[in-house]
């Protein structure tokens, strides 16, 4: 629940702590009122063992657009089955008939914004709405967009605290820890994709391509809207 207190300052102490310190630092700070926001990438599913270390009551949700793909659903399972915890589901107030019914066929083709709008950015706002403090999985070196984030940060967008433990972790670091400790990923990251979205929007990555290439691909379009 938003509380009256004053907003804290943000930590940059918190910028050269191991990731495991800094979601210990987020639970104490905000208890139920700090969420990890996860698509189930490689960088979700290490924030998610790690949390469900601390305490498998912590708060982690997803956005179900409806347009996952089949093996983002099954690794979702697995994640619960496996940590014990429990995923908050968001979705749109539009299914994907209705959308359709609404601005017409396959939206993410004619208009991705829009539909990411209505099936992502939306909801998160209606989610972040009822918190102090949301935990992401971004990591500085994935765009250049993202180049800029700190570890806590005021996300002045959605007007609240934004906590990035992977901020300075490299995709390496990501791929060691899941070996490490046995996470479960997603199947697809072995077929070639890099980055793992929505099913229309997410295509295969070339060995000389940036990681998010795959999104959107033939667009200039490189973030939903959650990050920006
Ligand atoms: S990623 Fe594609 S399908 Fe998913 S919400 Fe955005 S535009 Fe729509």
């Amino acid at each position: 629940m938003q509380t009256t207190e004053a907003p804290i300052e943000v930590d940059d102490e918190l910028e050269f702590e191991s990731a495991e310190a800094v979601l210990h630092w987020a639970l104490q700070k905000f208890g139920q009122d700090v969420a990890l926001a996860t698509g189930f990438g490689a960088e979700g599913c290490v924030l998610i063992r790690m949390l469900a270390g601390i305490d498998t009551n912590a708060r982690i949700f997803y956005l179900d657009t409806d347009l996952l793909f089949p093996e983002t659903y099954e690794l979702i399972k697995k994640l619960e089955a496996n940590y014990g915890v429990h995923f908050e589901q968001r979705t749109s107030r539009l299914s994907v008939a209705a959308q359709a019914a609404s601005y017409g066929e396959r939206l993410w083709e004619r208009e991705p914004d829009v539909c990411c709008q209505l099936r992502k950015v939306d909801p998160l706002r209606e989610m972040l709405s009822g918190l102090r403090a949301w935990i992401t999985a971004i990591r500085r070196e994935q765009t250049p967009t993202r180049a800029g984030a700190r570890v806590v940060e005021r996300d002045r967008k959605f007007d609240l605290i934004k906590i990035n433990p992977l901020a300075a972790w490299s995709r390496r670091d990501v791929w060691r820890y899941i070996k490490e400790h046995d996470v479960p990923y997603n199947e697809l990251y072995d077929r070639g994709y890099r980055s793992i979205g929505c099913q229309p929007c997410t295509t295969l990555v070339q060995i000389d391509e940036e990681e998010r290439a795959g999104r959107w691909r033939g667009t200039a379009k490189t973030e939903c809207g959650l990050h920006q």
